[in-house]
C-alpha cells in the first residue's frame, strides 16, 4: 500500500489525505494546490519543535485561523512536548544527520501514524513547501515511514509556489514567524556571534580545501 507515487488524478476526490501543517503561512499554497488537484485535505498540527511556548501557541492559533478562513478541517495535538524535544535534539546534535533530521522524522512519523489510525489513504506535509528545509531528506524519511506505518505518502513538491504562498498568507493577514521553530533556530536567526562563527568555519573549510587542492598537484 505504501508508496510515493502520485496515484491520484486531477478531480479524483476519493483520496483521504492528511496534511501535516507546520504553520498557517506554509499551508496556504499546499492547500490551494491540493484543492486544484481535486483533493480536500484534512490538516494535522503536531509541532513540538516550536519554542518558546508562547510562540507555539501563536503558531497554533494562526494555523486554526487559517483553517477557519479556508474552511479546512484541522486536527490538533495540543500536548506541548518541550522537554522531550530538547532531549531528542541534544542527542541528535551528536549524530551525522543532526537535529533537523530528528525533527522531520518525529513530526512525519506522528502524522503517518495518525493517518493510519484514522482511516486516511495518505499523508503529506507543508514542510514540502519550504525552500529552507532539507527537501530530499524529508522525502526519503516520509517514504520510509509510509512503509512502516502502512499508509501512502502523497508526495508533491510545493516549493514552486513559494512566493504565491507568501502573498496568500499576507492577503489572509496571518502571523508570519521569523525563524524555523526550535530555540536553536531562533539563536541561528538572531545571534551575530553564531553567524560570525559560522562564517569563520566556512572560511576555514575553504582554506583547507584550497590547501589540499594545492597539495594534490
Ligand atoms: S531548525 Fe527547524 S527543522 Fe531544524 S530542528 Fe529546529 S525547528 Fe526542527
Amino acid at each position: 500500500m505504501a508508496n510515493t507515487k502520485q496515484k491520484q488524478k486531477k478531480g479524483d476526490v476519493s483520496m483521504k489525505l492528511l496534511l501535516h501543517v507546520c504553520c498557517g503561512p506554509c499551508a496556504c499554497y499546499p492547500v490551494k494546490k491540493l484543492r486544484e488537484a481535486g483533493i480536500e485535505p484534512v490538516g494535522y498540527f503536531f509541532n513540538p519543535n516550536i519554542h518558546p511556548y508562547k510562540e507555539w501557541e501563536t503558531r497554533l492559533r494562526t494555523a486554526q485561523e487559517f483553517a477557519a478562513k479556508v474552511k479546512m478541517e484541522l486536527a490538533v495535538d495540543e500536548h506541548y512536548r518541550l522537554r522531550d524535544f530538547l532531549r531528542r535534539a541534544l542527542n541528535a546534535e551528536e549524530t551525522p544527520t543532526g537535529r533537523c533530521a530528528m525533527c522531520y522524522a518525529w513530526r512525519l512519523e506522528e502524522t503517518a501514524k495518525f493517518a493510519a489510525a484514522h482511516g486516511f489513504t495518505a499523508f503529506t506535509s507543508t514542510l514540502f513547501y519550504s525552500i529552507y528545509q532539507q527537501h530530499e531528506l524529508m522525502q526519503e524519511t516520509a517514504a520510509a515511514l509510509a512503509k512502516k506505518c502502512q499508509v501512502d505518502f502523497y508526495y508533491t513538491d510545493f516549493r514552486p509556489g513559494w512566493q504565491e504562498g507568501i502573498d496568500l498568507s499576507k492577503e489572509l493577514e496571518l502571523y508570519r514567524q521569523a525563524y524555523c521553530g526550535c530555540i536553536f533556530s531562533e539563536e541561528e536567526r538572531y545571534s551575530k556571534e553564531l553567524r560570525r562563527e559560522r562564517k569563520r568555519a566556512a572560511k576555514e573549510r575553504k582554506r583547507l580545501a584550497a590547501t589540499e587542492g594545492t597539495g594534490n598537484k
